[in-house]
């Protein structure tokens, strides 16, 4: 049967070693989890290339969001594994991520489809001190109704442990492109409540995976609901202008997303189940709103939420200081809790 690799029995020992011999790349840095973020697309350019833009769009966005928070990022491009092809791409890259990189303690996937909408929030990582994998997700969902919306696999974190090496093992073998894809994608459908005929996804394998093996895996599982880890743009991004109106950036809940995520859209592939050019407005909306965020330090912000052009906002000073002091976004996000 299919495997990620050569089966790793004793991670955690051996991380923690690595740890201790080489104290110059700590897992902790200022009391703070070193975390990296990983996201990636296809090898190939888009069938449309107007979707190779939104992605450069996306990867902008993520990158403002890390080096504001000092989050690492690895952009990947590959696939690691021929037959883990397309959404299930991500396994194999997280797998290895971590055992490349001891010294991270949070791997973040991140779907290129998902931009962050709030440039301040800040991840509540305390929350998470005894769980090794956090979803976006809502129990009654999940456990009441199966439902294969429950938990949403386009923004998650892993926490760099042997318990994440052996879920990813006890994930991966829906996965193999063809026949057992196909296969498993009857049995997801046959189970999950809401779930459409099609081959395998990633996501309902892990909605599976949890509910058949609850006893063996929730305990270590946190489903996060008090902010949008995940947020699904349908509901968001028409109400962008109300929240500037009413709101601030920080909150990451529906008040100010954390996350918006564009789920059925596929600009950078040939189908989805949104027009396309519903798509790439609402994507461009949700940018712009982040990237004002962004800007708002540099004195500029978008002439609206649909422009590419900027104006400014402030004239220059001759005492730019003021400024840093006012509108850096890292002198003014704490961790919320
Ligand atoms: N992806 C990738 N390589 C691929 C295909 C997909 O890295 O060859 C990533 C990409 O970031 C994408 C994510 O996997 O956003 C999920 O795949 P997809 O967009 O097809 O699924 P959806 O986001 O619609 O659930
Ligand atoms: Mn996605």
């Amino acid at each position: 049967t299919f495997t990620l690799g050569p089966k790793i029995t004793n991670w955690d020992q051996e991380r923690k070693a690595w740890l201790n011999q080489n104290p110059e790349y700590p897992n902790f840095v200022k009391g703070k989890a070193r975390i990296l973020l990983l996201t990636g697309s296809p090898p190939k350019p888009c069938d449309n290339p107007i979707g190779d833009h939104y992605l450069l769009k996306s990867i902008k966005n993520k990158i403002d969001y890390c080096r504001l928070h000092g989050i690492e990022i690895v952009y990947n491009m590959a696939h690691l594994d021929v037959e883990l092809a397309g959404y299930w791409a991500k396994l194999p890259m997280i797998r290895r991520l971590m055992l490349s990189h001891p010294e991270v303690e949070w791997i973040w996937w991140m779907d290129s489809d998902a931009f962050f909408t709030d440039m301040v929030f800040q991840l509540p990582l305390s929350k998470y001190d005894n769980y090794n994998l956090v979803l976006h997700g809502y129990p009654d969902l999940l456990f009441d109704q199966k439902s294969w919306i429950a938990v949403n696999t386009g923004s998650f974190l892993f926490r760099n442990c042997q318990w994440s090496l052996d879920l990813l093992d006890d994930w991966a073998p829906m996965g193999p492109k063809g026949p057992v894809r196909e296969e498993a994608g009857k049995v997801l459908t046959a189970n999950l409540k809401g779930r459409p005929a099609f081959e395998a996804d990633d996501q309902s394998a892990l909605i599976y995976l949890l509910l058949s093996k609850k006893e063996k895996w929730m305990d270590k599982v946190f489903l996060e609901n008090s902010y949008y880890l995940h947020g699904y743009w349908a509901g968001l991004v028409d109400r962008y202008e109300e929240m500037i109106e009413k709101y601030h950036p920080g909150l990451g809940d529906e008040r100010w997303p954390f996350v918006t995520h564009f789920v059925g859209c596929k600009p950078c592939g040939s189908y989805g189940d949104y027009p396309v050019q519903k798509c790439l407005s609402s994507m461009e909306r949700a940018f712009n709103f982040a990237d004002n965020q962004v800007l708002k330090l540099y004195g500029f912000r978008h002439r609206g939420l649909l422009s590419p052009k900027i104006k400014r906002i402030r004239n220059e000073s001759v005492t730019p200081l003021e400024f840093v002091d006012q509108f850096d976004i890292r002198r003014h996000s704490t961790e919320s809790r």
